[in-house]
């Protein structure tokens, strides 16, 4: 009989994601179905979004072909019945302080730092890029990691020298840079732009660079659709979009600008919302969501 989530001592709980205590070397990581949007963590759950989300990870990891921190098959007999499809048992790592950002286009945080200074993490960027502009070469651009309720802050991979000193601060630049292009390059053949990732990286006992959190999910990662893409305006969200313009709508009754917690999502913002994490999936992957867990969906830690 599988343990229940009681027999585990719950470690910590993010905006979306819960650890517990297996042993001395791995973790419990369980996705919940939360979903946040313009910085709330809304009240509204998507039903089936974190074992979607963790149906992504776990091509992922077994698609890249770097070491990551999966300790065991995604039906290992000690992941609880009541999370199973959601929860992954990890190696414990010692987690690197910073969000590694690798970004082969101009959106977000990044586009603004260059419309006031020409830069991005130090990095100077040519005059006239807009909106979306394609980056002429992927750039790492480092974040601090925020503490719950904190944006995270774009950091010069200076900053990311003196806290790990030249040789793993380099180390971690060029993964970061190379599993994005790796990861960009499978998104496209399937019609979706890769415009940013966030990887977490620890590092094991022996000292190793490891891939770990969660890889190339939508609350990881930025995907546009290649069809609608169109440098200049912001692009749809491919996953978030209906909730954006639900809650930006004359329906939701929402101040925007104001502190208030975001509405109830009604039914079929829900719905679809759901059902465009499963194509995410299912497009990136060329898998079944109703698959997940079934044999083809997992080969091997
Ligand atoms: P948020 O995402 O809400 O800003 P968060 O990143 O702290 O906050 P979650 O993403 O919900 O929280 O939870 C995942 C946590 O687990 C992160 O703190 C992440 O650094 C940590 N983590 C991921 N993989 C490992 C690992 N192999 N060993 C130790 N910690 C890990
Ligand atoms: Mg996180």
């Amino acid at each position: 009989m599988r343990p229940t989530l009681a027999d585990y001592t719950h470690l910590s709980s993010g905006k979306v994601r819960d650890l517990y205590d297996i042993d001395e070397h791995s973790l419990l990581m369980v996705a919940s179905d939360r979903i946040s949007a313009y910085d709330h963590v809304l009240n509204t759950p998507i039903p089936d979004k974190g074992r979607i989300l963790t149906a992504m990870s776990v091509y992922f990891f077994s698609e890249l072909g770097v070491p990551h921190h999966l300790a065991s098959a995604p039906d290992d007999e000690r992941i609880p019945e009541e999370v199973l499809g959601r929860a992954l048992i990890v190696k414990k790592l010692s987690m690197i302080p910073f969000e590694c950002v690798a970004r082969g286009y101009l959106t977000g945080s990044a586009l603004k730092d260059y419309r006031e200074t020409g830069t991005v993490c130090g990095i100077a960027l040519p005059d006239g890029l807009t909106e979306a502009s394609k980056l002429e070469e992927a750039v790492f651009t480092p974040a601090t990691k925020a503490d719950v309720g904190d944006h995270d802050e774009n950091i010069s991979f200076a900053a990311v020298v003196d806290r790990l000193g030249e040789e793993l601060a380099h180390k971690v630049r060029e993964e970061t840079l190379d599993i994005y292009l790796r990861a960009s390059s499978l998104t496209e053949a399937r019609g979706l732009l890769l415009a940013d990732t966030k990887f977490e990286f620890g590092v094991d006992s022996a000292g190793n660079l490891i891939l770990a959190d969660e890889v190339l999910t939508p609350d990881s990662s930025r995907f546009w659709t290649v069809a609608d893409y169109e440098p200049g305006k912001v692009q749809p969200s491919f996953d978030k979009q209906f909730v954006r313009d639900w809650l930006t709508g004359p329906e939701s009754g929402w101040d925007r600008s104001s502190d208030a917690q975001p509405p109830e999502l009604p039914e079929d913002v829900v719905d679809a919302t759901r059902k465009r994490y499963i194509e995410a999936y299912e497009r990136i992957s060329g898998l079944q969501f109703d698959d997940w867990l079934g044999e083809s969906a997992w080969r091997g830690a």
